[in-house]
């Protein structure tokens, strides 16, 4: 006993480098800031993290107004040694009339690692609203990548751009919790769309899902557009020609007398249904693609099973309301009555096919 602190003369209290509690914090947290300025970026809410705009990606725009006010508190603030943040609460506590949040208020706990005590303090954080870089290249117009869309032998169809469609719609679903744009501009060029993207990591996850569902192949080259005014290292400008392929899933093709169905693509090669091998899929290679020859739709005559004997099937064609009958090894062993399938003249026979929906158009 009899111990007591130098400073305010108070006794019987815990004692944190020879003063008392009360007189040890007054004197740590004298510099520590009641109010700040929060760099933040009003179009999606980053903060600055030492030189980087950071948002976490889950986060709603209140959270990472929170979030970047603690950053620039913890970074601004210079605690005596020993002391350290525990956590920190904040609310946002006034709001301009467009609802953007002005101010938060944060109650930090702050602790003596040494004896283990600890205080509450706040602090009031005022929003520096600005547009961070990524911000600033969409709203004027900059671009790190485009991805020119285009088809083999071909200007984009219906067809093609239903596909494009459904890509935009994955992309933007997979995306709109960046709470940015991602894409600077959408424009037909030479019969195929330009896509303009801010960066290149988002045209390369773009051009990623547009080759696996359409087959589309990718060529990628950067070209250095001069110096980053603010790092000094290259700016490059990268473009992503794709071309979507001549032919499509549904699509019937003949290769040496044989026709085959396209199912699909698998790296880069087409995927086929082959009907004599008893509708198994497998793939085609390149020279049995140069050699084959696309079965038009007018040489394709709708049909449907009516009868089955040993010898013959007889067929309904849908178009012209007539009945014809195919000698058996011309109709597909799985093939039962009712079954819709397609004629097709092939060297000079005309044999049945059973599809796997499509061909495209019929
Ligand atoms: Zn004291
Ligand atoms: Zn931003």
């Amino acid at each position: 006993m009899g111990r007591f602190c130098p400073k305010c003369g108070s006794e019987g209290h815990k004692f944190v480098h020879g003063l008392c509690e009360r007189c040890f914090w007054d004197d740590s947290l004298e510099d520590f800031p009641k109010e700040f300025k929060v760099p933040m970026c009003n179009s999606c809410f980053s903060y600055l993290q030492g030189k980087r705009w950071m948002r976490k990606r889950e986060d709603t725009p209140e959270e990472r107004v929170i979030e970047g006010a603690k950053v620039e508190l913890m970074r601004s603030a210079e605690l005596p040694e020993g002391v350290e943040f525990g956590e920190i609460e904040g609310e946002v506590t006034e709001r301009a009339k467009s609802g953007l949040p002005k101010t938060v208020l944060l109650t930090s706990t702050l602790i003596e690692e040494e004896s283990g005590i600890s205080t509450k303090v706040k602090s009031l954080g005022s929003m520096d609203y600005r547009l961070c870089q990524d911000c600033y290249n969409v709203a004027s117009g900059k671009y790190d990548a485009v991805v020119q869309i285009r088809a083999e032998g071909r200007r984009l169809d219906a067809e093609d751009g239903r596909a494009v469609e459904r890509v935009f719609e994955n992309f933007y679903r997979r995306t709109e919790g960046r709470g940015r744009p991602e894409v600077s501009e959408v424009k037909e060029h030479e019969g195929g769309i330009d896509v303009k993207f801010v960066t290149l990591n988002m045209a390369r996850m773009f051009v990623r899902e547009l080759a696996e569902t359409t087959g589309a192949s990718v060529v990628e080259s950067a070209k250095i557009m001069g110096a980053d005014k603010r790092t000094g290292s290259g700016h490059y400008r990268t473009t992503i020609a794709t071309k979507m392929p001549s032919l499509r899933v549904g699509e019937l093709i003949e290769v040496d007398g044989k026709v085959f169905q396209i199912s699909g693509h698998h790296r880069g090669r087409f995927v086929v249904k082959d009907f004599l091998g008893g509708g198994r899929k497998r793939t085609l290679s390149d020279s049995q693609l140069a050699t084959s020859r696309r079965i038009r739709m007018d040489e394709c005559r709708r049909v449907r099973l009516e009868a089955k004997t040993t010898r013959f099937g007889t067929f309904l064609d849908l178009e012209e309301k007539r009945f014809l009958d195919l000698p058996i090894e011309f109709v597909p062993k799985d093939m039962v009555e009712g079954d819709v399938g397609v004629l097709i003249c092939v060297n000079g026979n005309e044999v049945v096919y059973k599809l796997d929906g499509g061909p495209v158009g019929i």
